[in-house]
This record gives C-alpha cells, structure tokens and sequence, in this order.
C-alpha cells in the first residue's frame, strides 16, 4: 500500500511546516489530490491516522480536496476534461490529449492552533 510512504511524506511536510512557522498543533491538513492519480481517498485517510501517531498531526483532521482531469488535445487545441489517465479526447475522440491535471498530491493548507 503506497499510500503508507505518501502519508510519511504528507506528515514531514506538515513538520518541516510547524519548524517554519513555529507551531506545534494541527487542527487541519487539507491535501489535493488528482483524480486520476493512483491513490485511493479512504487508503489515505487510514494511512494518515496510523502514520500520524505521535508525531504533529496526530488527532489532525485529513481534509482531500479531488482534483478532476484534465488534458491539452493536441487536435483540438484546448484543455478537454479527462476521465482516465490516457482517456480519449471527449471532443474528437482521439488519444493525442496529454494529461495536465490529475495527478496531483500537494499539501494545500493547513490549520493550526
Ligand atoms: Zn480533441
């Protein structure tokens, strides 16, 4: 399960935060995540509260803002939403769309006491 090791690094994030910004409490840790990224929302949630344990989350609420997809087609020369990593263009229905949003992990906001 990688979502153990994407929650490590969530939980050093969040620390390397506090030694900046001189807190020591979190009430909140809001993360975006792509859709089309493999990482399940429930998995995280999980992985969040046993990784979390006694370090500076702990009792911290996990708070995952989904990130639709999206892609550039090369055909159509826009940005076409995409439901699948290698998912066809909706307009056209060809494959030369490369992906621009998805696949994101990346600690948005936090709450701190
Ligand atoms: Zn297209």
């Amino acid at each position: 399960m990688h979502e153990m090791s994407l929650c490590e690094s969530v939980v050093g994030l969040v620390e390397e935060e506090a030694r900046k910004g001189g807190f020591s409490k979190v009430r909140t840790v809001v993360l975006e995540l792509g859709a089309l990224g493999h990482v399940e929302p429930e998995a995280m949630l999980f992985c969040f509260e046993a990784v979390g344990r006694g370090t500076i989350v702990e009792g911290a609420r996990l708070d995952i803002v989904r990130v639709p997809g999206a892609g550039w087609c090369l055909d159509c020369g826009k940005t076409v939403p995409l439901t699948e990593r290698f998912g066809a263009c909706p307009d056209c229905g060809r494959h030369r769309v490369q992906m621009t949003a998805g696949d994101e992990l990346r600690l948005k906001e936090l709450e701190v006491e």
